[in-house]
């Protein structure tokens, strides 16, 4: 921090210094996958719960969702899910085939830690020249903070920027349920005492958004439990579970992209996916020395 705001010499230390980033935000990306999969032929259903997997024998034979209070169900070939790894477990149990007492509980130890955004849109053209910057004392209530025009100016309009201030917390617990406006006063304090001085005063609005399952929480031994879990949903031979919550695992949009798209083409050159891709995707780049192990905070 002390680099950041310019009190010690050498720079920000930083695990990213160039990379692309689409013009108008991450977002591009998956509205460009959904035309293309439309133009092809698919079909993209939104807003929808996933309440349920049908089995037959040992495959998944459904998906019963729920889309504007409405039960449906699609009948399916092959599932690649991207639901937390214990939840699509207990999916897969029914009152035939109950949980097995050794992956519920497994499964049970698998938590994940929340966060909560709160985001500003600041009558200002920059608050600094980092794209995000980490706050690692604990007695500061955001963990890093986010400067999304730093990314791609067209992430604010011109002359005007915002800051998405991360919070990590427990769904239900004091942070999350908070109203907006003590976390606001809290962060513009928290911001004062680290040297931004004009951000309260250049406040035009700010609302806050919620991820229930931010992080997989390793305790230790958390190995011995996934490994428990994922192998009872491997049991299922048209079913991968991956993806960051899927696998329990701290990776990157990369990683959990090349998992979907193992997943896609083991299914599209099989037909179904096959044992050793399976068990591969979701343990996919997890050599020793990628860049995930060495910045454990995306
Ligand atoms: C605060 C934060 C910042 C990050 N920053 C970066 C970054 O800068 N760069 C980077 O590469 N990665 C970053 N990551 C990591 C990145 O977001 C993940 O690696 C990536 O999104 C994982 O993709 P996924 O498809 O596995 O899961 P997700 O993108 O989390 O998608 C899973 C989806 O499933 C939905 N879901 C859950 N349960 C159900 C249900 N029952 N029915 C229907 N839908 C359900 C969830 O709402 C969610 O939309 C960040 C993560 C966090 C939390």
């Amino acid at each position: 921090m002390m680099r950041l705001i310019g009190l010690r010499k050498g720079g920000a230390r930083t695990y990213a210094r160039r990379y692309l980033y689409p013009k108008r935000g991450i977002g591009e990306i998956f509205e460009r996958m959904s035309d293309k999969m439309i133009g092809a032929g698919g079909e993209l259903v939104l807003g929808a719960r996933v309440m349920g997997l049908e089995r037959f024998r040992e495959r998944v034979v459904g998906v019963r969702y729920q889309q504007d209070g409405v039960e449906r169900h699609l009948a399916c070939d092959a599932v690649i899910s991207t639901l937390a790894l214990p939840l699509t477990s207990k999916m897969l149990a029914d009152p035939a085939h109950p949980l097995p007492t050794q992956v519920r509980d497994a499964g049970a130890r698998l938590r994940f830690r929340a966060i909560r955004l709160v985001n500003v849109l600041l009558d200002m053209p920059e608050v600094s020249p980092h794209t995000w910057m980490y706050v690692s004392e604990p007695h500061y209530l955001m963990s890093r903070i986010q400067e999304p025009r730093q990314r791609s100016p067209y992430a604010a309009p011109p002359g005007k920027t915002s800051l998405m201030l991360e919070i990590p917390c427990d769904v239900g617990d004091a942070t999350w349920t908070a109203p907006d406006e003590s976390l606001y006063a809290r962060c513009m304090s928290d911001l004062k005492s680290l040297g931004f001085h004009d951000v309260e005063r250049a406040t035009l609005e700010y609302f806050s958004s919620y991820v229930e399952e931010g992080y997989p929480i390793y305790h230790l031994d958390y190995q011995r439990d996934r490994d428990c879990v994922l192998a009872f949903t491997s049991e299922t031979k048209n079913l991968i579970s991956c993806g960051r919550q899927g696998a329990f695992r701290y990776i990157f949009m990369d990683t959990a992209m090349e998992m979907g798209l193992a997943a896609a083409r083991s299914i599209i050159e099989h037909g179904v996916l096959k044992d050793t891709a399976r068990r591969q995707i979701a343990n996919l780049r997890s050599e020793r020395g990628l860049v995930e192990t060495q910045a454990l905070t995306a």
